[in-house]
């Protein structure tokens, strides 16, 4: 098993920049996630992987050994694509057993005792003599996915295997797709534009953004700890607010935002050189606005109320912002006062 190292990457394609300074590097058995907008160059950062792009400038390395010039099919890369990609007059063992064409089973086994293997794993062992066509999307994915694995790739590249999926199958896809990255422990890469996904599959990930990489962390750190404004509004719901630093004490710094004083954590500004007059840019989200709060308050108006099933999601009026809020059972129309702990603002 390989891992991974993208140094300094650039790609470039006539005038666009596709790739800009792209430095990454995945660990041994990672299931790591791209996420990002459309446009931002996650495919590109896949296909650079998988050898389908070569650099423009910079490194790829696999187990610390740069592979220029190696050609895709000596890479030991497995590669899903959106589209399934299955050959469609050929039946399902046919279209996995088609995975193992340029490399042997391995351990010995033979093609029909892999393929077996591989349709056991992905859930379709009583499938094997349909044609694509006779399977649902998400079956069909799944052949995708063993057809990808039957040679034991080193690295597993997955770029949007999920989208052309409804809702509900996505979410059992997913989960299947995970089972079976852990038990193989196959370094994988996977694309995504749907945060939610990135969040929920990911044991880390990175956000990207105009052909560069805004933050890596886990789930975790970046749900919590977006480091630049985009991440916090791409991932997750999120409030900005933009604002001026009027004092800083011991324990909190005091912004005001449009004449609205308002007081962040001092650990949060800690390190930063932040003084009276300097911009400060920090976030709330949705539901650490509360109308129970002691500090920080400030009144809105509800404009719209949007049921989720297990929680509502409120738009308020700020003066001319809007905020979003998740508590507490409030109508259009309604006047409240909002107001969130200094030790939920993060300062970006
Ligand atoms: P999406 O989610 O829409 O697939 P993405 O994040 O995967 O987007 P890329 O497909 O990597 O983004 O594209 C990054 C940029 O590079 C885009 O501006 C795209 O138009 C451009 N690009 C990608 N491939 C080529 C190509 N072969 N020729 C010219 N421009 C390209």
């Amino acid at each position: 098993m390989a891992d991974l190292e993208l140094d300094g990457v650039r790609k470039a394609f006539d005038d666009t920049v596709a790739l800009d300074d792209v430095t990454l590097d995945i660990d041994e058995g990672e299931f790591f996630t791209l996420v990002g907008p459309s446009g931002c160059g996650k495919t590109t950062t896949l296909r650079t992987i998988a050898g389908l792009e070569s650099p423009t400038a910079g490194t790829v390395r696999f187990g610390g050994e740069d592979v220029a010039g190696v050609p895709t099919e000596d890479r030991d890369v497995g590669i899903v694509f959106q589209n399934y990609a299955l050959f469609p007059h050929m039946s399902v063992r046919e279209n996995v057993a088609y995975g193992l064409q340029f490399a042997d089973p391995p351990d010995g086994q033979s093609t029909d005792g892999r393929v077996s293997e591989l349709l056991d794993l992905v859930d379709l062992s009583g499938m094997g003599d349909r044609e694509p066509d006779q399977l649902s999307g998400g079956q069909q994915q799944r052949v995708a996915l063993a057809r990808a694995l039957a040679p034991a790739p080193d690295v597993l590249l997955l770029d949007e295997p999920m989208s052309a999926l409804d809702a509900r199958l996505r979410e059992t896809l997913r989960r299947q797709v995970k089972r079976i990255q852990t038990d193989l422990g196959v370094t994988t890469v996977y694309v995504t534009h749907d945060q939610a996904e990135a969040l929920a599959i990911s044991d880390r990930l990175a956000v990207m953004s105009d052909g560069g990489v805004e933050q890596v962390g886990t789930p975790r750190e970046v749900y919590e700890r977006p480091a630049t404004e985009f991440v916090a509004s791409f991932v997750g719901e999120n409030n900005l607010f933009r604002g001026e630093v009027v004092g800083r004490e011991a324990e909190a710094t005091a912004v005001s935002v449009d004449g609205t004083e308002f007081r962040v954590d001092a650990a949060e500004v800690s390190g930063r050189d932040a003084t009276a007059g300097d911009r400060l840019t920090f976030c709330v989200r949705p539901e650490d606005l509360t109308v129970d709060a002691d500090a920080n308050r400030f009144e809105v108006a509800v404009d719209t109320a949007e049921f989720l099933g297990e929680t509502t999601r409120y738009y308020a009026d700020w003066g001319d912002r809007t905020v979003v809020f998740r508590t507490p059972d409030a109508h259009d129309g309604d006047a409240l006062a909002l107001g969130f702990d200094p030790g939920d603002a993060r300062v970006l």
